[in-house]
Parts: C-alpha cells; structure tokens; sequence
C-alpha cells in the first residue's frame, strides 16, 4: 500500500471553542515509525477506527463517518471525538489524495499505558484496484459468528456495534473464506440469520425491495448502505431494515457487500451456490457511489 500522507492530532476536548485546529496537528512521514512502545492500540487493538474512501481528492460521507467515529467511541467510554477537529483533519489529509481513488483512515486509540490522553492520527494512502470485484462479482460463504441475534443487546461488553481495532476475528473470517474456496464472508448468528461480512455491508434485493440486516447493536450501520438506500429510495425503489433469516441470503433475486472503498461488490454464489448478478443495477450503484457524496 502506497502511503502518501500522515497527521497526528492532539485530540482538543470536546467543548473546546477553537474553529482553528492547526497547532493540534503534527505532519509526520508516513513510512516512519511514529507510536510509542506502550501505545494501546498495539498492545490491545484498544481503540476505534474509520476508512474513508476518497475520489480524487474528495472525501466520501465524511458527516456519517464522523458520526459512526462519536458512536463508535461512546460503546468503548473513549473521550468524545471533536468532530470539527477530526473534519479539519479529514480536509488536511484529502487535500494530500491526489487523483483516483483513495482511502483516508481516522485512527482513535485509548493513548499509551498510564497515559493522560487518547492518541488520535489520520492516514492517506492509495486505494487498491476493486474492478473486478465490483464488476466480476465475489463469492461468499457464509460463517457462524457464535453469538444469538439478541447477544449485543445482553453483552454490551463485547463493543459489537463498535468500529474497534480489534479486526483479528474478522481478517481470520476473509482467511476461512478463502480456504473454503471463496472470496469473503458473510457472518451468521448461532440462531440463523445474516449479519455482516467482516468489512462490508450485505444488501438483498427481493423483486424491487432492497433490504439489509437492521444495524441492532450487533452488527456496523454502514456508511456506503445508507448513503446508497437514500440513493435507491430516491429512484423510486422500496428500502428496509429487517430481521434476515439466512436461508434468504440463497434465494435472494440478488446480493452485494457495500464497503466505503471497494463500494459495491455483486454476490455472485452463496455457499457453492450460484446467485444471479444485476450487471446494469450493479454498474449504476458503483457509478453513484463513485460520485461525489457528502
Ligand atoms: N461492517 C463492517 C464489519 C465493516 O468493517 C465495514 C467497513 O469497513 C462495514 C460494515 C461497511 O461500512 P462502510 O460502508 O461505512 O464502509
């Protein structure tokens, strides 16, 4: 990954009255070491993150992800992100994207051991080439995520619907996946019903009813999901939350994981078996999530 750009922030409180966030931020070089050994976020994956996909050099819903930051760190009692220092960071970082596609990450950690603050740092770095993924398709499998539907609610301790650095679970899933012959997978709860892949969306269509598993606490409400549901309600088509069981996931008229940097990704098999692919929907979707949003 080519990393072109890193800032570190001092993260200001959150009722600080500045409008100007300039001395909180520290340019560093990105292919340098730049956390200390006591830092939380290495030692424990003890902090909260944010991808956001950049289109030469604009940055993708930032609003939703700034807000899924404040949310994210609520669930994990970190102090609450200052959320006009973190666009002013986002605005620093973007203007370093150059042109194509990239991806801008907002990185809050609980600090360094013993330490008084969070350490807080905003990255830029060139996106991969998605187009096959997006215009070939992926295909899935579908894993037990070991928790019942209602867990999140019951065990607010395991931080479900939280953004946190500890990804280790959900890269080891993308690894099964790819050992079972498959691309990604889609997390299921001990009690059947789809959740989420490890790092995207999942969207049903039903004849001309887009659906996606409803965002109760166990699973990321994703950014690329909303912002494409307003997009499809807009076009006149029907759009849900709902309790998905996962024999749906093979019946579906269609499927795809949404994600802020691969966006759109057809499901083209479920477990072996095929699942039909909307080339045209699927092509629109990417065209619009390639656009600028905000
Ligand atoms: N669910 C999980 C577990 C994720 O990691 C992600 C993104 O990384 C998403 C859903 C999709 O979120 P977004 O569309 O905001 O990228």
């Amino acid at each position: 990954m080519a990393w072109r750009f890193a800032l570190m922030i001092d993260p200001a409180a959150s009722d600080d009255a500045r409008t100007d966030f300039d001395a909180t931020f520290t340019e560093v070089d990105p292919s340098a070491p730049a956390l200390t050994v006591g830092e939380l976020s290495t030692q424990r994956g003890d902090g909260i993150f944010e991808s956001i996909g950049v289109v030469d050099g604009h940055a993708q819903e930032v609003t939703a992800h700034l807000e899924r930051l404040a949310h994210s760190a609520r669930l994990c009692d970190l102090p609450a992100p200052h959320l006009p220092q973190w666009r002013a960071a986002v605005g620093r970082a973007a203007a370093h994207a150059g042109a194509g596609e990239s991806v801008i990450k907002l990185i809050l950690s609980r600090g360094v051991e013993h330490g008084p603050t969070p350490t807080a740092w905003v990255t830029v770095a060139d996106a991969g080439d998605f187009t096959a993924a997006r215009t070939d398709g992926i295909r899935v499998v579908t894993l037990d995520r070991g928790y019942r539907l209602d867990t999140p609610a019951q065990a607010p301790w395991l931080l479900l619907g939280a953004k946190t650095l500890s990804y280790a679970v959900n890269m080891a899933a993308i690894r099964e996946a790819k050992r079972r012959g498959a691309d990604d997978a889609v997390f299921t709860t001990s009690d059947g019903y789809v959740l989420e892949a490890p790092t995207a969306s999942l969207i049903l269509r039903r004849g001309d009813r887009f659906t996606t598993p409803a965002p109760n606490a166990g699973i990321l409400h994703g950014t690329t999901q909303l912002s494409l549901f307003e997009h499809l309600e807009a076009q006149g088509h029907e759009v849900g939350y709902d309790t998905i069981p996962a024999s749906d996931l093979a019946t579906a008229d269609a499927a795809w994981l949404v994600s802020s940097v691969r966006l759109a990704a057809p499901v083209t098999a479920v477990d072996g078996a095929p699942l039909p692919v909307d080339r045209d929907l699927t092509a629109a979707m990417n065209a619009y999530l390639l656009s600028p949003r905000d």
